[in-house]
């Protein structure tokens, strides 16, 4: 069900894990990453969207996508914001239950620190929240159940082929005319009457475009393809890394329940066998002008009794070294929770290139992250931490001995020795990860140098062919991509539909 990736090794990230290399998964099946993810529904900031239309790219203001997103959702909780969300769309949007019992203290706290509690897929973008998931009561939704399982079976135009691998985009001239693929071992030709549009998401749609020969001219000079289209295919890659090592203790502990009871619960419809990976509320912060602006950071809490990743889960899943892993042995399950941190607003630009011309070779992920020249990217990740280890000085957190137990295995030296910033610059080189939102691989825009499709997805230079993914994302959002996907499909059904006078 995955592709299995791993990113090129890193000598300022990723320390911690083995090779020096993070693990990279990515859906395969039917619906994507989306089937596989921790369906936290977010849609970034209206200004990411704001940024988008005055860099060039026509009809994607806030105000242009607000009604894509809302035809795509059915919202399921009920208190937000009026005016921003959908009640008739396939898409359901709800919390997972019930409550944990370090939720509440993690709400006043943030208070007490002058957030306020808001709806972030609402009018605030500053504040704190339970996380609204795309969860339908105990089942996961997402693009496989919430838009294709409805008409799968009843739409006449719709074939779906599955185990079938694209090698190819075939090209006359200028313009897609198919696409070649390979199923059961042999290989078959698919011709388009109207046009061909990728969706293999922001890793294998570059892979696909360059093996076709549609990229940089170096790029493929070196694996010997023939320059079709020269265009910057996978050098604009960007992602929010996750730092995950922050671990409290507080009297709080967890209820233990056997097997048999939380299926009885379960099977009453409290849901407490449908956690979202341990994740329960987020706040979203800006570290620079605290209460205003933008959000840079995101805080991510998980309660227990998930709330620290064991041993197993972080070598299997992040691909820790077992070595750096033994930290996680000195958590407790039921007494101690995680605070995430998360980079919004990334500088360090990574990419995605070719391994060879093979389209079965898997590519290359250079994450590159904390790699701009001025350190932001690390710095603004040491106020998030900054901001999290403040908050074991509030009542809230005091009122139930909230006391911060992480420890940062490999950097006590620098503790010792050091300054405390080389101290935690150390623990996010080694801590770190990716929280699996590569985007901006194929980017929007206007001009073919900077970007590789137009403001309607179309390639530049190319007749007949789209990408629709998280590759077209024109930069890094601030905050989960799976909702901007979702509405970034629904706007260019809409853009296809009346191209063709069918709406
Ligand atoms: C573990 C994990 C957790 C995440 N959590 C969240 C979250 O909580 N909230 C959120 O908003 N986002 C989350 N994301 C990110 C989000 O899921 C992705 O950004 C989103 O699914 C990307 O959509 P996409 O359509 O661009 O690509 P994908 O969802 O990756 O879909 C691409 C599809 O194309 C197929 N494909 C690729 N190459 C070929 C080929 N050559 N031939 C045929 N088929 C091919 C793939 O198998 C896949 O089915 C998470 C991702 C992961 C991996």
């Amino acid at each position: 069900m995955d592709w299995g990736y791993y990113a090129k090794p890193s000598k300022t990230f990723c320390q911690g894990m083995v090779n020096k290399q993070c693990s990279f998964p990515r859906g395969k099946v039917l619906g994507g990453s989306a089937v596989s993810n921790v369906m936290v529904y977010h849609r970034a900031s209206p200004l990411d969207y704001d940024f988008w239309a005055s860099s060039g790219n026509d009809g994607w203001s806030y105000k242009e996508v607000l009604p894509y997103f809302i035809k795509s959702e059915r919202i399921q909780i009920d208190e937000y914001d009026h005016g921003y969300h959908g009640t008739n769309g396939p898409l359901r949007v709800n919390y997972t239950a019930p409550h944990s019992t370090v939720s509440e203290p993690f709400f006043r706290a943030c208070e007490e620190k002058g957030l306020k509690r808001i709806d972030y897929n609402g009018k605030d973008t500053l504040g704190v929240s339970r996380v609204q998931f795309n969860i339908n009561f105990n089942k996961r939704d997402n693009s496989a159940h919430a838009f294709l399982d409805p008409i799968i079976d009843i739409r006449s135009n719709l074939r779906v082929l599955l185990n079938a691998f694209a090698i190819k985009v075939l090209l006359k001239g200028s313009t897609a005319e198919g696409v070649e693929f390979v199923k059961d071992c042999k290989r078959y030709i698919v011709k388009a009457r109207k046009e061909v549009i990728l969706s293999s998401g922001s890793i294998n749609s570059p892979q696909l475009l360059m093996v076709s020969g549609i990229g940089p001219r170096e790029e493929l000079n070196k694996h010997k393809i023939e320059v079709k289209n020269e265009l910057p295919v996978g050098r604009h890659m960007k992602d929010h890394t996750m730092f995950f090592n922050l671990v409290f203790r507080s009297n709080e502990v967890a209820p233990n329940k056997t097997l048999r009871e939380n299926l009885e619960r379960y099977i009453k419809g409290e849901t407490p066998l449908t956690n979202a990976l341990g994740v329960e509320n987020v706040a979203f912060i800006n570290t620079k002008t605290p209460g205003k602006g933008l959000p840079d950071i995101e805080l991510i809490t998980s309660p227990p009794p998930l709330g620290v990743a064991n041993k197993l889960q972080s070598i299997l899943f992040f691909n820790f070294d077992s070595d750096v892993s033994k930290v996680f042995d000195g958590y407790n399950p039921l007494t101690d929770f995680s605070i995430y941190v998360v980079l919004l607003n990334p500088k360090s630009i990574g990419s995605v290139t070719l391994q060879s011309k093979n389209p079965i070779d898997f590519p290359v992920i250079d994450l590159n992250y904390f790699s701009d020249p001025n350190n932001e990217d690390i710095e603004t990740m040491y106020q998030g931490v900054k901001y999290v280890l403040s908050l074991s000085k509030t009542r809230a957190f005091r009122d139930i001995n909230a006391t911060f137990i992480g420890h940062q295995l490999g950097c006590e030296d620098l503790k010792k020795n050091g300054s405390e910033r080389e101290y935690w610059y150390c623990a996010l080189r080694q801590f770190s990860t990716t929280i699996f939102h590569p985007m901006s691989t194929t980017r929007m825009g206007r001009s073919p140098k900077e970007s590789v499709v137009d403001s309607k997805c179309l390639v530049h230079r190319t007749k007949n062919l789209r990408v629709v993914d998280a590759g077209v994302i024109p930069n890094i959002i601030r905050g989960h991509p799976n909702a901007p996907i979702y509405m970034i499909a629904e706007k260019i059904s809409d853009e296809i539909k009346k191209y063709y006078g069918e709406l």
